[in-house]
């Protein structure tokens, strides 16, 4: 929702929607706090970064979020689909932008147009890249997420290919970064046996995905790939630097009700007073990402206090106990991030509803609108 005006001389700037009425409910993305937290991993790891944009840069808008990591000179983005390899070239980055899905055999060719480096695996698929007019590539390893790349132990068949097209760089990818760090050593035994296998070592062998880079002190690797670290999502139990809050999710209260003791709240009478009780109506349901599995698991925050969400949530309204709090109609409640000297982490809400703060973070992609604070735009 981009403010685009194109005011003839003498007359006011047209009115556009935001100046009519306020916004119901949005996602304030803290660009700053982007910066910092890319400026923080580089600082941790001295490595070379590729930030994880896919996804619209985990929903978060990938133009703002890109235009912000520009500042700390990335070796590249890593995108998960042509079209958004695309939309970044459109826009004007220069920089390397690679694709960290397998490409489908028709999709070479517009990877090739848009000087995308592509994620090989196969001796088919290496010499179709090649026969294109190629470019560097990435050869993915397999080392036990079973998802994309050649198997650890089988990269000898690959030995003719490689000794005539070589890969610029060799990668792969953790399953459980965020745990027991014996899945991250077993992955990494394979994955140095299988670059030991290569006719010749790439100059670029990395891994890294932000669990692995924040629980490291120091990393055996060239170049690390965050993705949630940057967007605030923390590394994990075993995590040794922390992010700092991005994403704020906003929405107004739009009616309030008082009930008396034993009556129920929204679908499925899941919540019931047990006292006199007075209901907020807030301006986000599960239409705009706000998931169903929050119902009756979260806080929210109004004037810096918090209020229990209470009943299902429901497709565009939420309903909170707000009997021992000030609270009016317009008024604004944050159920993710910052208010006062209060924050609800995305990961502490996810989880505490059973959810995945990633699948959290890129569900809020529907109806709400952006508004980005900092950063250059
Ligand atoms: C998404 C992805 C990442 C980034 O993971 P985060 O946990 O968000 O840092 C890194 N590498 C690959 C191959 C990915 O698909």
């Amino acid at each position: 929702m981009s403010r685009e005006s194109s005011p003839q001389s003498g007359e006011a700037p047209p009115l556009t929607a935001e100046a009519v009425s306020p916004l119901r409910a949005w996602i304030e993305v803290d660009l700053e706090a982007v910066r910092r937290n890319a400026a923080r991993v580089a600082q941790h790891t001295g490595l070379p970064m590729i930030p994880m944009v896919k996804g619209d840069a985990y929903a978060l808008g990938v133009l703002p979020i890109v235009r912000v990591l520009e500042a700390v000179a990335p070796y590249a983005y890593g995108v998960a689909v042509p079209d958004e390899g695309e939309e970044l070239r459109a826009a004007g980055i220069d920089r390397p932008i690679i694709l960290y899905t397998p490409c489908l055999p028709d999709e070479l060719g517009r990877a090739r147009s848009a000087r995308l480096i592509p994620s090989l695996s196969s001796a088919e698929q290496i010499t179709a890249w090649v026969a294109l007019g190629g470019g560097p590539w990435h050869l993915v390893i397999d080392t036990g997420m079973h998802r994309e790349g050649i198997a650890w132990d089988a990269v000898d068949m690959l030995r003719e290919v490689l000794q005539t097209h070589a890969p610029a760089a060799v990668y792969t990818h953790f399953h459980s970064a965020d745990a027991d760090a014996e899945s991250i050593a077993r992955q990494e035994a394979r994955f140095a046996q299988a670059v030991a296998m290569l006719p010749t070592r790439p100059t670029l062998v990395y891994a890294d995905n932000s669990p692995a880079m924040a629980r490291r002190t120091t990393s055996p690797y060239g170049a690390t790939r965050p993705g949630a670290f940057l967007y605030g999502l923390s590394g994990g139990p075993h995590a040794v630097i922390h992010p700092d809050p991005v994403v704020h999710v906003r929405a107004r209260i739009l009616e309030l009700r008082w009930i008396e003791a034993g009556e129920t709240v929204s679908y499925g009478a899941t919540w019931t007073a047990r006292r006199r009780t007075r209901v907020a109506t807030i301006a986000i349901g599960h239409a705009d990402g706000w998931r169903r599995a929050l119902s009756n698991w979260s806080d929210g925050l109004v004037h810096g206090q918090p209020i229990p969400l209470i009943g299902t949530v429901t497709m565009d309204m939420t309903m909170a106990d707000v009997t021992e709090v000030e609270a009016a109609v317009g008024d604004v409640v944050t159920v993710v991030g910052t208010d006062g000297d209060r924050t609800l982490t995305l990961d502490a809400v996810a989880t505490r509803a059973g959810l995945s703060p990633y699948e959290l973070l890129n569900g809020l992609r529907s109806r709400l609108p952006h508004r980005y604070r900092g950063g250059a735009r």
